[in-house]
């Protein structure tokens, strides 16, 4: 084996946070390699966020073109062409991925290898490249795991013998399907179920769950279950799938409802059960880095490992799994390590947008949890039938709702279920950042008429 090449830090992992870091690291002067066994940009660039929502926009568009006589406009039929949209949705993620490796590329000090790495000791690294060139060895004094996470499989019997989809390759479809069967009703599950629904497809959501998105408000995720009914979801809640079969072209699902056993019969089936890190591959061992039961990595709130000079970042850590968490996660060692800063991860607000239609934009605590915290609070809510912007637009279904506290006005969190719901919910962010009182939004003046302006009677709905 060749002499290990030093380096002064190294990344695993080119997804959210690892690939800005790297580039940063070594704009800093720092020594740098990054590592990437399949795409530059991870998960959100190919396979999570970005085709997602590409896609997703298809869907709306073969939506408001179904609607189109409402607004005056005669359309004719409408025809989704899945190849079309698989096409649509690759260029965007090529030239998202293409503008990555170009940055990384362009980055004086930083080597990019494309292949596996795994620890060989706690600042040891052995890469098995890709490129059949063999096995490369490589030391540093801080090491970054970015290596993220992947569909997680479930624990039902015959699940194997049924060739099954998971949020990869259900984007990869060149027919639609017949009738997918969607095996939970989570944010993914959600989102996919309601797409398939709108181009085209027989769709039905099978959820353990009492209402789909389980850690909503129960006022939210029943308005987002019956917005879904009035699509032509069909909604299993309360239910378990107990086995797997294939038949022929079908997939069979036996599943345990309230209403006793039924048996589901799809073209396909989708499971969205939930995300694994990928750590089994890394030899944590060999490093002696922690992981908790599910094999996420553990950290401190600096995204220390237990290894000195050992860092975990993005999903992998078992933080919140979004993209702009494992952004932010890259900004707070940024901040420690090459600004001479204190940045963790404590207080930090996690927003996020449920990008179903309308939009679920929700930021800090919802009235569940302000409650269960004890917390003195009042709660504002809007119909966005009552938003003018919306009534113009013909895009009323779904609410606006904010919880403040009572004693100091300030506004602890919102949801935000309607159209372009996450850019409303940012706006509420900022008030939350800035700790605004509730009342500056309510007297503030925004322009008519625009989302923002329902502000001023959300505020005005929690007074009377
Ligand atoms: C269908 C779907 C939709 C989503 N939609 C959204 C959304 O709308 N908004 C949002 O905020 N989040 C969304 N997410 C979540 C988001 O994609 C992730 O939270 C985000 O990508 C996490 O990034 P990361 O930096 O932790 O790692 P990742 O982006 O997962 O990157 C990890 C990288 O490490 C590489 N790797 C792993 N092991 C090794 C190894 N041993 N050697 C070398 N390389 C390795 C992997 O190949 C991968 O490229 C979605 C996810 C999915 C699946």
């Amino acid at each position: 084996m060749p002499e290990p090449k030093q380096y002064d830090a190294i990344v695993i992992g080119t997804g959210q946070g690892g690939k800005p870091l790297a580039v940063a690291l070594a704009k800093a002067g720092w020594k740098t390699a990054v590592i990437e066994r399949q795409y530059i940009g991870g998960t959100c660039v190919n396979v999570g966020c970005t085709p997602t929502k590409t896609m997703f926009n298809s869907a709306r568009v073969a939506y408001l073109a179904r609607r189109g006589v409402e607004y005056g406009v005669h359309t004719g039929s409408v025809a989704v062409n899945m190849p079309e949209v698989r096409a649509r949705k690759q260029r965007v993620v090529e030239s998202f991925r293409d503008g990555g490796r170009r940055s990384i590329e362009a980055t004086k000090g930083l080597d990019l290898l494309m292949g596996e790495a795994s620890f060989t000791g706690p600042h040891s690294i052995e890469v098995g490249m890709n490129d059949g060139g063999g096995r490369q060895s490589l030391v540093a004094d801080k090491i970054f795991i970015n290596a993220g996470a992947r569909p997680s499989k479930p624990e039902v019997e015959g699940i194997d013998e049924v060739s099954y989809l998971d949020s990869t390759s259900v984007m990869e479809f060149d027919q639609l399907p017949g009738h997918l069967l969607v095996m939970g009703g989570g944010y993914i599950g959600s989102e996919f179920g309601q797409m398939f629904r709108r181009f085209g497809s027989e769709v039905t959501i099978v959820h353990r769950g009492a209402r789909p998105l389980t850690n909503e408000d129960p006022d939210v995720a029943d308005e987002v279950a019956s917005l879904f009914r009035e699509d032509g979801v069909t909604l299993l809640l309360n239910s378990e799938v107990l086995r797997a079969d294939r038949n022929e072209s079908d997939v069979r699902l036996t599943v345990r409802t309230p209403e006793g056993e039924q048996t589901l019969i799809g073209s396909h089936l989708l499971v969205a059960v939930g995300r694994t890190p990928n750590t089994e591959r890394l030899n944590l061992r060999a490093a002696g880095v922690e992981t908790n039961t599910q094999g996420f990595i553990k950290v401190n709130d600096r995204l220390e490992t237990n290894v000195p000079g050992v860092y975990a970042i993005g999903d992998v850590n078992g933080g919140p799994q979004f993209t702009h968490i494992s952004y932010d996660d890259f900004r707070i060692i940024r901040a420690n390590l090459i600004e001479g800063g204190d940045a963790t991860t404590k207080d930090r607000l996690v927003p996020y947008t449920v990008f179903i239609d309308p939009q679920l934009g929700r930021v800090g605590l919802t009235e569940t949890e302000a409650r269960k915290r004890g917390l003195s609070i009042r709660v504002a809510k809007l119909p966005m039938s009552h938003v003018a912007r919306a009534i113009e637009m013909s895009e009323t279904r779904g609410f606006i709702k904010a919880v403040v506290e009572s004693a100091t006005n300030q506004i602890l969190g919102c949801a935000v279920l309607g159209v372009e719901g996450g850019e409303l919910m940012a706006m509420l962010e900022i008030a939350m950042m800035g700790r605004l009182p509730y009342t500056v939004l309510k007297d503030g003046i925004f322009a008519h008429p625009t989302m923002a302006e329902s502000l001023n009677n959300l505020f005005m709905a929690m007074d009377s």
